[in-house]
């Protein structure tokens, strides 16, 4: 029968992908532009790596641009043009249409091996010993449902906190480690050129086996919110990558 073909063939092909990826060399928590970018950088470089995202689409806040004109905004172009993002030069900015950013960006992370499982919520941490060794996850359905639920997990020698401004993956270490950073950081007011700079120097280990990227880097350190630009974002994603596949290479 037809229907129940197509049934069994979605499944079995969803369960065979999540139980390979059950143990990773790295997990990425957002698919927003730094999770993206730090997806297909590890990827292409051959680590196995998934992508969690809790919504329903990949992209985060690149689909809206800024109050939801969709055009996004870099102070230059090396890395969406390695995505063979479609780009205009006006003054000293590239823009791009935000629904090819976000498209191209994803397509391109997926084409170079990234494993995306979207509608995944991570709820929490696994520490055994002295380092983030996985997550503990569920279905966005569930949690967004607040059903009464048991979660399962997924393992990784590596964890990327890219959830963005609200860092969710610090914050789950934070409730059990508050000691980790000083109370009451906050963003700073907006700074396009110390924020955009800060978020990729400030990129990096925060905790064994935990890395951020993105607007949780902001949000951690306490640096100034940079406005509608995404170049920060992608830099910061591929910086991280860069970090872990340096890591992985020891
Ligand atoms: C209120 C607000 C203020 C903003 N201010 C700025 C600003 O000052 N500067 C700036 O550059 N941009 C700002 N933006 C725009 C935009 O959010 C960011 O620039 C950019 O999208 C951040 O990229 P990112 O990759 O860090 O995270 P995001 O694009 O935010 O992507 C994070 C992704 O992680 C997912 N996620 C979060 N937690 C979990 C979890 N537990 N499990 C699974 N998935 C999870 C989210 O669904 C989301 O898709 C703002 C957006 C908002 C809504």
């Amino acid at each position: 029968m037809i229907e129940t073909e197509i049934s069994r063939a979605i499944t079995q092909e969803y369960f065979k992908k999540l139980t390979e990826h059950l143990e990773n060399d790295a997990v990425i928590v957002g698919g927003g532009p730094a999770g993206i970018t730090a997806g297909y950088y590890l990827a292409k470089a051959g680590i196995k790596t998934i992508m969690l995202e809790r919504k329903l689409s990949i992209g985060g806040g690149i689909w809206g641009g800024a109050a939801g004109f969709n055009v996004i905004v870099t102070q230059d172009n090396e890395i969406p043009g390695e995505f063979q993002i479609t780009s205009q030069k006006k003054g000293k900015l590239y823009l791009y249409d935000s629904i090819e950013f976000a498209s191209a960006l994803t397509y391109r992370a997926k084409q170079a091996g990234l494993e995306i499982f979207n509608l995944t919520d991570v709820e929490d941490v696994i520490i055994k010993s002295v380092a983030v060794e996985g997550v503990v996850v569920n279905h966005s359905a569930i949690t967004s449902a607040k059903l009464h639920v048991d979660p399962f997990c997924i393992s990784s020698k590596y964890v990327i906190d890219s959830s963005g401004h609200p860092a969710e993956v610090v914050h789950m270490l934070l409730k059990r480690k508050p000691e980790l950073l000083p109370k009451g950081i906050q963003e700073g007011f907006m700074n396009v050129k110390k924020a955009e700079a800060g978020v990729v120097e400030k990129t990096g280990e925060i905790f064994p086996g935990l890395y951020i990227a993105g607007m949780s880097v902001c949000a951690v350190y306490g640096l100034p919110r940079m406005g509608p630009i995404f170049g920060g974002m992608l830099k910061s994603g591929k910086k991280v990558a860069q970090m872990i596949i340096e890591q992985l290479e020891k």
